[in-house]
């Protein structure tokens, strides 16, 4: 891969033209990049410029079915005798690999997802080397687990691989995610097959470059492109050769899964929608509060499962956080990914923003609630950027709880705002929804926070502060936000078939 410091502001784009982007993201199969067995191809649209920089072979059932045959291959040759050291060390190097390539993968993924280049270089790829290091310390030294029975028995219950599996990513943090579930894969020895989401296979292609320089057995590893229903994720979750299914994305793609899973019996873990909160009650430290949930709403153009699109606020307080709220949006500044000063980028498709523009005019038309700010495309941007997936900052005030808006994953940078008196109904509009992925509370009351934090239905909650994450912990949600729990030691054992041995040590008198 081309060094990133090659580049500087200037001429990024030259950069990524001339030395990183392929003419086609091919698949990567038994360790080759190759094309679509029919030669298919589609483009892929970057949504900041509305511009095609290259196109993806669309894989279907012939490729899923030569990446089963390379990765079943792969699961009982060379990889099969490693030990978790030796997979230790395969994981040190591919996070070191892709640190010393931050900044052109950092590039690469702003442009595919149109996502600020200050959020990918310091936020996504560092963490996505940092899923490497993690996984291969704790799989290194969580392998097993004894118990010595009443009659002096010994119980030992090992991990052993699951076999092929099969990886499932959305577009909004597609290498974060992507290695997510690659790195915990790789340490307990599967072999693997990931099918990135079909609008942003790029740092997907580029991270198989890096697993060929660090050495990873061929078939280890494999990526099919191309699209979900009827293409290569269904092809991938029906095929019977595949052991088990980790999935991040929508809901009702979960559900498609698990109907299409069902009759190979897949293992399934599931990561789905989200509909967060910041909570905000009166006594809160409002110098903290306001940033930070304006953050959580429209980080990443307001497109992560966890972001805190409703605002439940505390109806003595309402007015001063929203004029808080309202000023902080006057400071994001919408334009270039790949431009430094840029801290809000493009949405991932113009039909995505058209699908979240939809909601705001549903609330205009409808009278729905009042909209503070935004609401639209913004009206001075550079030519270049002029057809780009751009929609400014949007605040919308008074909206009912079971209006669309406050029900649906809107999934862009569309902020509610209602208003509670009592702990009771902050609960109730928190957990009144059909998510229950995550949300914030603000109190510096830490009996109040502690009594919300355990009443809601959430898989996480975070209190004062928001998307603070430690990797040892369980990372899931609740409802319609998913099946189990990926993150540490849940990951391992997503990944792993577990199997018990025993010994009687102590003849039984
Ligand atoms: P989608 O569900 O549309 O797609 C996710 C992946 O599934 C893509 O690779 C997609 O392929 C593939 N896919 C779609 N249909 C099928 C199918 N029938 N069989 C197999 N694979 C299929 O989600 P998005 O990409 O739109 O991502 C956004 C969603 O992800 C949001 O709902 C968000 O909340 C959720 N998400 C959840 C997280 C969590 O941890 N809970 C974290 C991050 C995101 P293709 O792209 O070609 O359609």
């Amino acid at each position: 891969m081309a060094s990133g410091c090659q580049h500087n502001k200037g001429d990024r784009k030259q950069f990524l033209k001339s030395q990183v982007l392929p003419d086609r993201c091919r698949h990567f199969i038994n360790g080759k990049y190759l094309d679509s067995c029919n030669g298919e191809a589609f483009k892929k649209t970057l949504p900041a410029y509305n511009e095609s920089w290259f196109d993806v072979a669309l894989g279907g059932t012939a490729e899923i079915d030569l990446a089963v045959q390379a990765a079943e291959k792969a699961a009982s040759g060379p990889w099969s005798r490693t030990t978790p050291g030796d997979r230790a060390k395969m994981l040190h190097r591919i996070g070191d690999l892709i640190e010393a390539n931050v900044e052109t993968l950092a590039l690469a993924e702003s442009v595919d997802t149109g996502k600020p280049y200050s959020e990918t270089r310091n936020g996504d790829i560092p963490r996505s080397a940092q899923n490497f290091h993690f996984f291969a310390d704790l799989a290194a030294h969580q392998n097993f687990e004894t118990w010595i029975g009443d009659d002096g028995s010994q119980h030992t219950t090992i991990r052993e691989p699951l076999g092929v599996t099969g990886l499932i990513t959305p577009w909004n943090l597609p290498l974060y995610l992507a290695t997510w579930k690659l790195a915990p894969a790789l340490a307990q020895g599967n072999t693997i097959i990931l099918k990135p989401a079909e609008l942003t296979p790029l740092s997907a292609t580029l991270l198989c470059e890096l697993l060929n320089e660090a050495g990873i057995p061929e078939g280890v590893v494999n990526v099919v492109h191309g699209f979900g229903a009827n293409s290569a994720g269904e092809a991938l979750v029906r095929h019977p050769g595949v052991k088990a299914i980790s999935f991040t994305g929508e809901t009702s793609t979960g559900s498609a899964i698990m109907r299409d899973g069902a009759d190979t019996l897949k293992k399934l873990s599931f990561e789905l929608g989200g509909k967060g909160a910041s909570v905000i009650f009166e006594d809160a430290d409002l110098d903290l509060a306001i940033p930070t949930a304006c953050r959580a709403a429209f980080r990443n153009q307001g497109q992560i499962c966890l972001a805190g699109s409703r605002l439940i606020v505390h109806e003595k307080i309402a007015q001063t956080v929203v004029d808080g709220i309202l000023n902080h949006i006057k400071k994001i500044k919408i334009g270039d990914p790949l431009d430094d000063a840029t801290t809000m980028g493009a949405l991932i498709a113009n039909d995505h923003r058209d699908k979240v523009a939809g909601f705001v005019d549903h609330a205009r038309s409808g009278r729905l609630g009042e909209i503070l700010c935004g609401g639209k495309i913004p009206d001075a941007l550079p030519t270049a950027l002029a057809s780009g997936a751009f929609y400014e900052p949007t605040v919308i005030a008074g909206v009912a709880q079971n209006s669309r808006l406050i029900q649906d994953e809107i999934f862009g940078p569309v902020l509610t705002v209602q208003t509670f008196k009592t702990i009771d109904e902050a609960i109730a509009l928190t957990s009144g929804v059909l998510y229950g992925l995550s949300c914030s509370v603000y109190t510096r009351d830490g009996a109040l926070a502690q009594q919300f934090a355990r009443s809601v239905r959430m898989g996480m909650v975070w209190i004062n502060c928001w998307f603070i994450r430690d990797l040892h912990t369980a990372f899931g949600g609740m409802k319609r936000s998913g099946i189990g729990r990926e993150g540490g030691r849940y990951s391992l054992d997503f990944f792993s078939e577990h199997k018990t041995i025993t010994t009687a040590l102590v003849a039984k008198l």
